[in-house]
């Protein structure tokens, strides 16, 4: 304002604008990154596999490969030791992938307990190594609190040819990672051609399995458990199967998980739990020896407010003495820790049986043995499947011997060989079951078993 005459000087007007620029910098932030782990967000993260696919698009020898990740049964952690534990969780998970990956990869977390991973540049080869590697060290035991366990987790991995879109690549990954947890959890699928069938077979079960309950096409089989002293049968494990009209015999790894989703598990559990406890009757009423039952009881339905009540109504109507019927519940079931001592204790109480399924596979932890009111333990048939003439059989020795200074039941899982069967008898292990001693059958054939067996049936029990 030179030129005015009140003024004759030159004006300067200075704005600090840091508070704006730092809050675009953090709306940026939030825009594309997860606020809880600091990773990319599903935007940042689609638009960098665009990026990647279109180098690969101009020089195929530059592979490009996605991987999804969801944590194995984290909805027991968040529910069990609280949120602010699960938050922390997620980020010890995002820590360990990050330092389990090159620079050159993206990390991203999509939500939940889903996180997923941009490989560039990698062969078929370096991408499963790097999932074997993400499984390895995810395993290792993180510190939340009190507890410390390794964390599980799923991985679905897809790789991009030269038509692959971002939403095709980024749906073959997550229908891969739908392929791992229905093979049993913990592991890497690679994603083809067959797995996007069965993704489409698991939405029609879902539509489906709401009406199976009441057309009644659900079935128990029961495989008899035996006393390794004697090898007699001291009662049966039920197992559920679904007769589908048009698939035939679905097995229920591949829909138990569905119906967990679903909440149709609850309506099921009761059903199975009824149906058993009402054929124990009738098998203790033919038998000397008591025979016992034992149920798997699914996370979902064990935690449903009227379990208890369900459970003391089937005793009552079906006329089963508690003391005949075990609940088998995994691991993770137990990571709650107040509210689950409580109903384990109400359980107990009716002399019902807790075992501890697939031991050994879970968030493990011996202390959850001492801590709960658990009467047995059942040693998964992953280790059972290691005794071998060639190993000494350390894990399965130790977990025999800590179960018996606790005064549990050992039950061996998945008994497929003499030498197992031997091994086992060996080392004390109480009870066990497996396709060598006998499979999973339908009712009339057990009573066939138990009839040929009748000497057996009297046999005195320990
Ligand atoms: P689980 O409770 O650990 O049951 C043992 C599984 O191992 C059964 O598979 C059984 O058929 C199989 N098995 C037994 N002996 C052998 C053997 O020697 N070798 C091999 N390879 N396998 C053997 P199945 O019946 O397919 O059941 C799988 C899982 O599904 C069960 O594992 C259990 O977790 C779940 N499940 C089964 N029935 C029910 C149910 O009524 N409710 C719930 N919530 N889960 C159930
Ligand atoms: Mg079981
Ligand atoms: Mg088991």
């Amino acid at each position: 304002l030179l030129g005015d005459a009140n003024v004759q000087a030159i004006v300067v007007t200075l704005r600090d604008v840091t508070a704006r620029r730092e809050l675009e910098a953090q709306l940026e932030r939030r825009a594309f990154h997860d606020e809880l782990t600091g990773l990319a967000n599903r935007t940042l993260f689609a638009d960098r596999v665009t990026h990647a696919l279109e180098r690969q698009a101009r020089n195929p020898a530059f592979q490009v490969a996605v991987m999804f990740i969801d944590v194995d049964d984290f909805k027991a952690v968040n529910d069990g030791l609280g949120h602010a534990s699960g938050d922390l969780l997620l980020q010890q998970v995002a820590l360990r992938l990050r330092a389990s990956l090159r620079p050159s990869d993206s990390v991203a977390r999509f939500g939940g307990d889903e996180f997923a991973i941009l490989l560039e540049d990698v062969s078929v080869e370096e991408a499963q190594e790097t999932a074997d590697r993400i499984l390895e060290v995810l395993k290792l035991p993180v510190a939340i609190g009190e507890a410390r366990f390794g964390v599980a987790v799923s991985i679905g991995l897809a790789f991009a040819d030269p038509e692959s879109t971002v939403e095709e690549l980024l749906r073959d990954a997550d229908i891969a990672m739908y392929g791992a947890k229905a093979n049993g959890k913990g592991c890497a699928i690679v994603f083809d051609a067959k797995l996007r069938e069965s993704a489409a077979r698991r939405l029609s079960m879902k539509i489906e399995l709401g009406g199976a309950l009441d057309s009644k096409q659900f079935r128990l089989v029961y495989q008899p458990i035996h006393d390794l002293s004697d090898r007699s049968i001291r009662g049966f494990e039920a197992l559920l199967r679904w007769d589908h009209p048009v698939r035939g015999t679905v097995p229920p790894l591949d829909f138990i998980p569905v119906a967990e989703e679903t909440g149709d598990i609850v309506a099921i559990g009761r059903w199975v739990l009824e149906t058993a406890c009402r054929q124990a009757v009738i098998w203790n009423e033919q038998h000397l020896s008591p025979l016992t039952m034992s149920v798997n009881v699914s996370a979902v339905q064990f935690h449903h407010p009227r379990f208890i009540d369900d459970l003391r109504a089937v005793l009552e109507r079906s006329g089963l003495d508690g003391n005949l019927l075990t609940l088998e519940l995994t691991e993770s079931v137990l990571l709650e820790q107040e509210r689950v001592t409580e109903l384990l204790g109400t359980i107990r109480s009716l002399g019902v049986g807790i075992a501890i399924d697939d031991f050994g596979t879970g968030y493990s932890s011996l202390s959850y043995l001492q801590q709960f009111p658990v009467t047995a333990v059942k040693i998964d048939r992953s280790f059972v499947s290691e005794v071998s003439g060639a190993t000494n059989n350390g894990l399965v020795r130790s977990v025999i011997a800590i179960a018996e200074s606790l005064n549990l039941t050992t039950v061996a899982e998945g008994i497929e060989t003499t030498y197992q069967l031997e091994a086992l008898e060996g080392l004390k292990c109480g009870l066990a079951q497996g396709f060598y001693l006998s499979r999973p059958v339908n009712a009339h054939e057990i009573d066939a078993i138990l009839a040929a067996n009748s000497s057996l049936a009297a046999a005195p029990t320990r």
